[in-house]
Parts: structure tokens; C-alpha cells; sequence
């Protein structure tokens, strides 16, 4: 047998193999919880073009201004060149920081001092920094049912204890967030905090009720217990009244991420977390040592669009396209699905949420789904237990309106045999 150390002998598959036994007893006790997202499973089927994905929530991006996005970078490149290539602050440049509480007062969240601002490498990462600085492993963290299969994975990685709380029509259920947390307290629980999408949620499409907003703050505050808000899709609101975030209203117990992922692009990786101060170094210290600094390019990239561009334009034409396709979706669905289908109405966002008689796996209908020429996005993959779910989820935020319809076209006859069956 060859060593890994010694000379290679065999073949290489067998060097290759050994290599790897070797390796395996290296590997952290967390590289066991680090999982692959349900999502980017499917997400490969999505580029085959004989099938119609509902899988992936990808922006659609086509209504960019890409001349002027690149005449910015070139400008850039060529005026500020030594300073966008540079290393720059861990917390992310003040000007940006600035422009983002602009962008935050849009909703309703006013007052924040831009040093309370860490810019990050998506809110994907600014997640992360929450769990490195809350999380030990055994920990408990409290989120909606259903929630964001990225968050819960991000949360599996450190090793806590993830409980989902029920959800009705108007999101998380105040009574349900009590009544757990008083469970969870006397099985001898740490909770650190609780985790929320309010706003068209990831993904149910669901909006957590007004009303409910400050009775679930009040619960967290009297029970010591954080809250994480998350709030990419808050500006694609298209119906109905809008909700102030709880950021708004309860600065010292939440920490809030938003993200330009959705109102411009994921691609240049940018979003961030807006930090109570007594908590503030910690949370900007661990932020640095993973990425040193958010890129600095991307930042002044985007200083300068929101300075150079009609941003405001730009997400209300985001809105419009995304209410037509929203629409497109809820038209198919009422057309084509059987009776005992039901399904989320979303008023901003992405998604839908579809929900078959009980007893039915929706994992078991991918395949199917796929042979009939659709993808969708089982339910258990937002799940901390990945149980078995009778649910699944659309979204249309990729698709035109023709193709919208060809999908749930497609997609109805298979939930209707597995519903017969
Ligand atoms: N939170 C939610 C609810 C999301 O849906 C997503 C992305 N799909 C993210 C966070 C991560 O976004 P970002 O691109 O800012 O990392």
C-alpha cells in the first residue's frame, strides 16, 4: 500500500482513494453538517431547455442597464482604478455604507447611523457571521416553517439546534413563537435568536401580518432572544400595503440584513447587516477575518449606479415584471390544478407555495415532474428535519409569462395522478 507521504504507487485511482482515506479522519466535525442546498441540486436541470424550471428564484436580469453599468466600471477601471482595486475597510467603504440607509429609509427604516452598517459578501455571509458570533454547537435557533433552505443551512454548519415555528396565512403564529420557546426553555434550550423572513418569504411567499410584527419583537425582547431579520425581497412588494421591517421599530434586538441581490444583481455579491452598536465590534471583527474586506470594486460599482441611475426606476420596473409573472403563475395555477391544490398569493417576492392533500411526498414527484418537463423545489428542503412534505414550491421570478404557464400546465397532471393514486 502506498503512503501519502511516501512515493505513489498503484494506479492513480488507487493513490487517489488512499489519498482520501487518509484525508477523511482531518476533516472538522463541522464539514459533517455542510450540506449541499436541494436548490443548486436542481439547479443544473434549470440550463436544459426542453424543461421549464420553476426551481431556481434567479432575479431576472434582462431589464439592467448594462451600457451604463458598464460605462461605470470602465469609468472606474480608469479614474479610481488604484483605490476600487484596493483593499478597503472590513466594515465596507462609508460611501456605500451611507447610500445603503438611503436605501433602507425607502422602507421605513430611518435614523440608522452608517456605523452601524457591515457590509458583506451577500447577506448569504452576513448569516453566517451571526452564527459565528451567537452560535456554539447545541445552540438553539428559532425560524418560520418554512424558511430559506440557505439560512438553514448555514445553521446546520455550526451545529445548532433548529426549530421551526408554525406559520398560518399571515406568516409566524405569536402564540406558537410562545409556546415553543416556553418548551424549549424548560428542556434546558439556549436559544440565541430567532430567524425571519417577514416580507414574501423564501420560501412561502408569505408576509408576516403588521399586527403580529410587534407582538413576536416583544416576545423576543422579554425572553432575551434576538432577532435576525431578512429582507431581500422587501422592496418587490406589488400589492397591498406596505409593512414597516421590525428593524424599524427595535433597533437594539435585531439585526437586520438586506441585500442588492434583488434589487440589482447577485452577482456582484453585495448585501449587509445593520448592527445593534453594543454588539457591533464583535460582529464587524468576525466579518473581517473571513473576507478582510467586501470587494471594493463591487461597492463603488455600485456607489456609483445608485448615484448615476434612476435606481428607484429600476426597482419599480423589477416589481412590474415580476407582478405579471406572479399573476401568470396564479392564472395557470387556478386553470390547471385539481381541486384539492392550494396555494400561497403572494403580494412581492418570488414564490409560491403549493400544498397537496396530506400523506403525499413531493420529493417522489420531482422525477415525475421532470419527465413531464418541469422542475419545481420540494418542500423538505426548507426544513430543518428534511420530513417528508406534502408542499412544494414555484418560483416565477425566471420565467416569462408564456413559459409560467407551459410549466403549471405541465405540472398539474402530475400532482393529479399522485393525488388519484
Ligand atoms: N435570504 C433569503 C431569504 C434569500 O432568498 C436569499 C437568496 N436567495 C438570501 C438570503 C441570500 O441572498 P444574497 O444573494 O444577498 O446572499
Amino acid at each position: 500500500m502506498s503512503s501519502i507521504t511516501g512515493p505513489a504507487t498503484g494506479s492513480e485511482t488507487e493513490i487517489a482513494f488512499e489519498r482520501a482515506a487518509a484525508h477523511e479522519s482531518l476533516f472538522s466535525e463541522r464539514a459533517a453538517h455542510i450540506k449541499q442546498s436541494a436548490v443548486r441540486d436542481v439547479f443544473e436541470l434549470s440550463l436544459d431547455p426542453s424543461l421549464v424550471s420553476l426551481a431556481g428564484g434567479n432575479p431576472y436580469l434582462q431589464s439592467l442597464p448594462l451600457d451604463k453599468l458598464a460605462a461605470m466600471a470602465s469609468e472606474l477601471i480608469t479614474n479610481e482604478g488604484m483605490t476600487a482595486l484596493q483593499y478597503g475597510s472590513g466594515a465596507g467603504t462609508q460611501e456605500l455604507r451611507a447610500q445603503i440607509c438611503e436605501v433602507m429609509a425607502e422602507e421605513g427604516i430611518t435614523g440608522v447611523d452608517p456605523d452601524n452598517i457591515v457590509i458583506t459578501t451577500g447577506s448569504q455571509a452576513a448569516q453566517d457571521v451571526a452564527c459565528k458570533v451567537f452560535c456554539n454547537p447545541g445552540d438553539t435557533v428559532l425560524c418560520e416553517d418554512p424558511t430559506y433552505v440557505g439560512a438553514l443551512n448555514t445553521f446546520e454548519a455550526y451545529q445548532v439546534r433548529t426549530e421551526p415555528i408554525a406559520t398560518d396565512e399571515h406568516g409566524l403564529i405569536p402564540a406558537a413563537l410562545g409556546q415553543r420557546i416556553s418548551e424549549l426553555r424548560a428542556d434546558g434550550a439556549r436559544i440565541k435568536f430567532l430567524y425571519t423572513i417577514p416580507n414574501f418569504n423564501n420560501p412561502s411567499g408569505i408576509t408576516l401580518a403588521a399586527e403580529r410584527r410587534s407582538e413576536i419583537a416583544e416576545i423576543c425582547v422579554a425572553e432575551n432572544i434576538l432577532i435576525l431579520e431578512d429582507n431581500p425581497y422587501g422592496m418587490l412588494r406589488y400589492t397591498g400595503e406596505h409593512i414597516k421591517p421590525l428593524r424599524a421599530d427595535y433597533p437594539d434586538h435585531v439585526i437586520y440584513m438586506g441585500s442588492f441581490s434583488k434589487i440589482l444583481a447577485p452577482g456582484l455579491r453585495i448585501g449587509w447587516a445593520v448592527v445593534p452598536t453594543h454588539m457591533y465590534r464583535r460582529f464587524y471583527l468576525a466579518a473581517e477575518a473571513v473576507t478582510l474586506c467586501p470587494a471594493t470594486f463591487n461597492q463603488m460599482l455600485i456607489s456609483k449606479y445608485l448615484k448615476g441611475h434612476d435606481w428607484r426606476g429600476q426597482i419599480q420596473t423589477y416589481r412590474e415584471l415580476y407582478a405579471a409573472r406572479c399573476s401568470a403563475m396564479l392564472e395557470a395555477l387556478d386553470e390547471f390544478m385539481p381541486e384539492t391544490v392550494s396555494y400561497t398569493r403572494p403580494e412581492g417576492g418570488f414564490f409560491i407555495w403549493v400544498t397537496l392533500p396530506e400523506g403525499i411526498d413531493t420529493y417522489e414527484l420531482l422525477a415525475k415532474g421532470i419527465e413531464a418537463g418541469v422542475v419545481f423545489i420540494p418542500g423538505a428542503a426548507f426544513s430543518p428535519s428534511d420530513a417528508p412534505s406534502n408542499q412544494l414550491r414555484l418560483a416565477f421570478s425566471a420565467v416569462p409569462e408564456e413559459k409560467i404557464r407551459e410549466g403549471v400546465k405541465r405540472l398539474a397532471p402530475v400532482l393529479a395522478r399522485a393525488i388519484a393514486e
